[in-house]
């Protein structure tokens, strides 16, 4: 079950493939490689990454 790195809300929307949206705290999440990427979108729709805000621990997906 894929949780927020974040916020470790389960409310997550998928929006793609391997892509997903956080409806707690509107982050777009995506899956490779078994680790979660976190990305916030910007006013004008770009999307900058949050991966350096959290440790490899918390992002790596349990299975
Ligand atoms: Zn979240």
């Amino acid at each position: 079950m894929l949780k927020c790195p974040n916020c470790q809300s389960k409310d997550i929307g998928k929006i793609g493939i391997n892509q997903y949206y956080c409806w707690n705290c509107f982050i777009e999440l995506s899956v490779s490689k078994n680790m979660i990427n976190t990305h916030q979108v910007e006013e004008d729709g770009s999307l900058s990454s949050l991966d350096d805000l959290f440790d490899e621990e918390i992002r790596r997906l349990s299975l």
